[in-house]
């Protein structure tokens, strides 16, 4: 059995490194092609959503952490961290011409997101900024398990895909047929987590209308809007 894993931390560049990464091309022959196994059994798993409130870090720390171009004010700040754990089986065949085939008979994939949303410690003393920060930054939490659900198929389809381009081909070896395995997997991992990061941007963007902007510059007198100074 292969395992991979994968996080997604959302605030971060991980994400980025992971995608831009360069994988080796094939160092098989192209006409050696594996006769047609049996698909293997997908099975997808999302994990119980985890929530954390993190109220240690300063107004300053979380403005710095704002994803992105967030419009005035930031009042707080979400941190989503996606997990991925995927086993395979690894079921490899000789075939005829002395090629090896990778023939997994399953592919279990198990998603967790773990959700983290930051009330800067100046508000917390501060009723009316604790709970605008805390009801506006829910809103991004809840859109990033709404991107997770509305990724879900096309996260499954990009599995079968990579699964299918990974036991096309015969490999050289039974070790090269798990490693193309594991390379095709992890690419396609990384495709559906740009497929679902630009699924919650949309989704972010949509929070963040000018009407709630609004609301969040003129709630509490105003009192979350960045002081001269700061
Ligand atoms: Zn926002």
């Amino acid at each position: 059995m292969l395992t991979i894993t994968a996080t997604n931390n959302l605030l971060a560049v991980i994400l980025a490194g992971i995608s831009l990464a360069v994988f080796p091309a094939r160092l098989y022959g192209a006409n050696l092609e594996c006769p047609a196994f049996a698909p293997p059994k997908i099975d997808i798993r999302i994990g119980p959503l985890t929530n954390k409130i993190d109220t240690t870090k300063s107004l300053e720390q979380v403005r710095a952490a704002a994803k992105g171009p967030h419009p005035s004010p930031v009042v707080g700040a979400y941190l989503g961290a996606l997990q991925f754990g995927i086993q395979i089986d690894d079921s490899v065949r000789k075939i005829g011409t002395g090629g090896f085939c990778a023939t997994p008979e399953y592919a279990k994939l198990k998603l967790s997101l773990g959700r983290i949303i930051y009330i800067p410690r100046e508000f917390i003393d501060d009723p009316c900024l604790r709970s605008l920060a805390r009801d506006h930054e829910a809103k991004h939490a809840d859109a990033d398990a709404k991107a997770l659900d509305i990724a879900r198929p096309a996260i499954e389809s990009t599995l079968q895909e990579a699964l299918r381009r990974a036991t096309t081909d015969a490999n050289a070896s039974r070790a090269e047929a798990l490693a193309t395995l594991t390379r095709e997997i992890q690419m396609g991992v990384n495709r559906a987590l740009d497929d679902m990061t630009a699924v919650r941007e949309r989704l972010d963007a949509e929070i963040d209308s000018p009407a709630e902007i609004e609301h969040l510059r003129t709630s509490c007198e105003g009192r979350a809007m960045p002081r001269a100074g700061d």
